[in-house]
């Protein structure tokens, strides 16, 4: 299974990632972790990425398709992998689809888009309301009449994230559409897209996911956990 999540900032990607992982025994691949993971391998690329980023630049496609060969080779990505976060343009994605070629698993990718009403996701965004203590993440209406966090008992530590705000969160929205959105359009030419409403319980959007990728892929998936 060779995946790629996609959808509008927020919607639930890493999450999915994270359950799809599991379930399908793949590799989770975030373009974070990997930049990390190459720089900690010193590979060259690693180190040029690091270099970049520590000095406030974005890496190059150019750099990020090298890291992403690199870690597709790898042979715990043998039988597939769960890409959140790549590719973010169409010229990555026409970068990714040659290298897809090169390793000879184009037929094999899907890309699975979370679809999402962006003024309700807007507002659970701007709802989020974080622990300072243990860093977890809550509903605003769930916690309200509380000052206790209930995940480690910190008292009065809550606050609005500035990721959580709401002029940032529609900013992000407006690069997404203009910068990656394109992308559905890419693979949906390709008969690659699975779409799949991502505004439903988490549960319930990763047995969508699962229930359609068995559909395309016409057979049974085997599920490990
Ligand atoms: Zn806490």
């Amino acid at each position: 299974m060779h995946l790629i999540l996609f959808g509008a900032p927020g919607v639930g990607k890493g999450t999915q990632a994270k359950i799809l992982s599991l379930k399908l025994g793949i590799p989770h691949i975030s373009t974070g972790d990997i930049l990390r993971a190459a720089f900690k391998a010193q590979t060259e690329l690693g180190i040029k990425a690091h270099k970049i980023m520590s000095s406030g630049e974005l890496v190059s496609d150019e750099i990020m398709i090298g890291i992403i060969r690199d870690t597709l080779l790898d042979s715990k990505c043998s039988k597939g992998f769960i890409l959140d976060g790549y590719p973010r343009t169409l010229a990555q994605a026409n970068a990714f689809d040659k290298l897809l070629e090169e390793l000879n698993i184009i037929k094999k990718i899907f890309l699975i888009s979370l679809r999402t009403n962006e003024e309700e996701l807007i507002v659970r965004l701007t709802n989020r309301r974080a622990c300072s203590k243990c860093q977890e993440i809550f509903n605003y209406n769930d916690i309200k009449d509380s000052d206790i966090c209930p995940n480690c008992g910190a008292i009065k530590s809550f606050y609005h994230r500035s990721d959580d705000q709401e002029e940032v969160i529609r900013n992000r929205f407006r690069i997404f559409q203009s910068v990656t959105f394109p992308l559905l359009e890419h693979y949906e030419k390709m008969g690659k897209v699975i779409s799949v409403d991502g505004f439903q319980p988490v549960e319930k959007v990763s047995e969508d996911i699962l229930n359609s990728l068995a559909i395309k892929c016409g057979k049974k998936i085997a599920i490990s956990a």
